[in-house]
């Protein structure tokens, strides 16, 4: 079956168009991110040297060849350049630059030359090859960087090393002598090749629009996950890591303290020295217990001044004495913030899986009240919830 060549040609056209404006649009909404605008150049670019190319029976033969494969090339240097700023990996200049201005001036060289069209249809595919080849690269080492990332990665990385393959072969297929008529003539490399370009755009800005929404995924969930102030985890993403901590620690018959505390006294330090400080003391605050806990353990702001740790694999006796090493990490010297100094406590509520309950709603429960008798006892100290039978 023999393609229709021109007809190929404009589909291939339409199909980078709306390409290029689909990753446009991209770059309206998301410009933020570091080479989406690259991406968009990039796109347009190839689109605009494509077109010349197509359009060479109407254009100055040397011009339409030079411009249309700098173009090409250049588009393709401005995807890689996009691809290592968003993934923050190295630049490639001679592969961003270098390559655009090596074609330019080689393909002005045959031209000028009058040496047959065989010898730029490798050379151009031999760039390509190489600049798809660089991407895929790109988009494996990220994703084998980024494990969030790596399904889009794959993908990405897949249709660019797809395109390479596909882009060297033509280069050899010409090379070793395969035939390449005068351009709008029936020819089954040329037929492949646009057949390919058209697929191969479409699947790569659909790539790079994947990859920006997976970034975008990334952060909304960072967002929802960590509170601002104080970098511990928000109630929602606490109770679920606890959750899962706990069913775990559970199973292997281990024991787990929740500590909850609550910043003593805190409407005063915001009266006496404005919410901007109080801001800055929270976090202090969390900073400090931070500082105090293991790796496995876990520290969520409830909300206000409220905060809750999960102490992992520990038993009552330890977690009285964990909770105290809390509370003097605070305690024990004011928070320096300028020249002010603010003395600040905090108060404890201690409850033990499975002593107290199994369960974070039932541990929340109970060490609340230890808290709440914590303060009652005159603030700045621990205590531990009674056991149910005890109650
Ligand atoms: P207690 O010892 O009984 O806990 O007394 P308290 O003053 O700490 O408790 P109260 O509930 O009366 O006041 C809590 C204060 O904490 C009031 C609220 O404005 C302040 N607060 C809550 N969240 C924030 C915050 O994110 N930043 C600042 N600066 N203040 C906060
Ligand atoms: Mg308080
Ligand atoms: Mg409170």
């Amino acid at each position: 079956m023999d393609l229709d060549i021109p007809t190929l040609s404009v589909v291939t056209s339409i199909n980078s168009l709306i390409s290029a404006t689909s990753i446009g649009m991209l770059w309206l909404v998301h410009g933020r991110y570091p080479g989406v605008g690259h991406w968009t150049a990039g796109a347009f670019s190839v689109f605009a040297g494509g077109v010349i190319v197509v359009a060479r029976s109407v254009l100055p033969e040397l011009v339409s060849l030079v411009a249309g494969n700098i173009l090409i090339i250049a588009g393709y240097g401005l995807v890689l350049r996009g691809l290592n700023l968003f993934t923050r990996q190295p630049r490639q200049p001679f592969l961003e630059i270098g390559t655009v201005v090596t074609i330019g001036v080689a393909q002005a060289v045959i031209g000028l030359s009058g040496a047959p069209l065989a010898v730029r249809i490798v050379l151009l595919s031999t760039f390509c090859a190489v600049l798809a080849a660089a991407m895929a690269q790109r988009f494996f080492a990220y994703g084998r960087a980024q494990p969030f990332m790596a399904s889009v990665c794959l993908l990405g990385g897949s249709i660019a090393a797809g395109h390479a393959l596909f882009m060297a072969t033509i280069a050899l297929l010409v090379a070793f002598g395969a035939p390449t008529p005068s351009p709008l003539e029936p020819n089954p490399v040329r037929a492949a090749t646009y057949f390919e370009a058209s697929l191969i755009i479409m699947l790569l800005a659909l790539s790079l629009i994947l990859l920006v929404t997976r970034r975008l995924e990334l952060e909304l969930g960072r967002l929802a996950a960590f509170d601002e102030l104080t970098g511990c985890y928000t109630r929602r993403a606490f109770l679920a890591e606890c959750g899962n901590e706990l069913a775990r620690i559970g199973r292997e018959g281990g024991r787990c303290a929740v500590v909850m505390f609550d910043a003593d006294n805190f409407k005063s330090v915001n009266d006496g020295h404005g919410h901007h400080v109080g801001d800055a003391v929270l976090a202090e605050i969390a900073r400090r217990v931070a500082a105090c806990l293991e790796p496995q353990d876990r520290l969520g702001r409830q909300g206000g001044e409220e905060f809750c740790a999960l102490l992992a694999n520990t038993g009552q006796e330890r977690a009285q004495m964990r909770a105290e090493e809390l509370r003097r990490a605070v305690a024990e010297r004011p928070i320096q913030l300028g020249d002010q100094e603010i003395a600040v406590t905090i108060s404890l509520g201690v409850a033990i899986s499975p002593d107290h309950a199994t369960e974070m709603a039932g541990l929340l429960k109970a060490a609340d009240g230890a808290l709440y008798r914590a303060k009652h006892g005159g603030r700045n100290r621990v205590e531990v919830a009674p056991l149910p039978a005890a109650t």
